[in-house]
């Protein structure tokens, strides 16, 4: 059979009661008149459709990227130099399998149904008791998968996963905002997801390692020179040049101790 051919209409069965549905033509997001399932209509396959409660509002979406912009990964007081310039809130799609792992554990993996360029999305941890029927009044806010279910489950067998060892298919809609920020004349893109309010960003204004480097390699410098004082003394005195040498490295290491100490105290309020 072509698998891109849509299923005749008698495999169409809801996953819960195995009722026989009758979708429209083109029509995906299904309620079952049976028993108000809710399933999304793959190619492939019927499977279950859920949908997570955002917690999160507007203004707390924002704080919360305030809050995660104050934070360690990204430059510093980028929260108070980020211009954010545009909020908007949608279900996106995501591909749900779970299965089961070593001593029972439930596993879940996770892959966009849609485009996003914050591949963060799959490393969600989706409260799974709230996962809730999706509901069709979700429509005008939901965006359509557009990344075939069949692909998904490539996807996961790319990372290892046998496809028999999948016990559950699912297509869950989250809730998340989606945030434009302005930085030093470039646009990053921030998503808060809107049900556990975690900030997600694969791109964004990060800490410069550099300094810290520099600072690093100057404090190694400064004390491999001191090390090689006593080196060298022994080298082209006599004996006793070596514990002379030991001495002034000994006390030139502590002068400037505190110099290098300053300096790495100093990159770290920078940076
Ligand atoms: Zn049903």
């Amino acid at each position: 059979m072509d698998p891109a051919a849509p299923l005749p209409a008698a495999q169409l069965r809801c996953t819960q009661c195995g009722a026989e549905l009758h979708p429209d033509e083109g029509q995906r997001f299904v309620t079952c008149p049976n028993c108000g399932s809710a399933v999304y209509v793959d190619k492939t396959r019927v499977v279950f459709h859920w949908a997570l409660a955002p917690t999160v509002n507007a203004d707390k979406a924002r704080a919360l990227l305030a809050q995660w912009m104050a934070g360690n990964q990204t430059v510093k007081d980028l929260d108070q130099k980020a211009q954010i310039v545009s909020q908007t809130f949608e279900y996106f799609p995501l591909w749900y399998f779970k299965r089961r792992g070593a001593g029972d554990r439930e596993i879940l993996d996770l892959e966009p149904a849609a485009a996003t360029s914050v591949t963060e999305l799959k490393h969600l941890q989706l409260p799974a008791g709230d996962l809730q029927k999706y509901d069709p009044t979700l429509d005008a806010q939901a965006v359509p998968p557009t990344v075939p279910l069949d692909a998904a489950l490539r996807w996961v067998a790319q990372r290892g996963v046998p496809a028999v060892e999948i016990t559950e298919t699912a297509l869950v809609h989250i809730p998340v905002y989606t945030l434009k920020y302005a930085y030093l004349n470039q646009t990053y893109t921030a998503l808060v997801e809107a049900a556990t309010g975690r900030t997600l960003a694969n791109i964004f204004p990060a800490k410069a390692e550099a300094p810290y480097v520099l600072a690093g390699c100057v404090t190694g410098g400064v004390f491999l020179a001191l090390a090689l004082i006593p080196v060298i003394a022994a080298l082209v005195g006599d004996e006793s040049s070596f514990g002379l040498g030991l001495a002034i490295c000994a006390g030139l290491g502590v002068l400037a101790a505190p110099f290098l100490f300053a300096l790495a105290a100093w990159v770290a309020a920078k940076v």
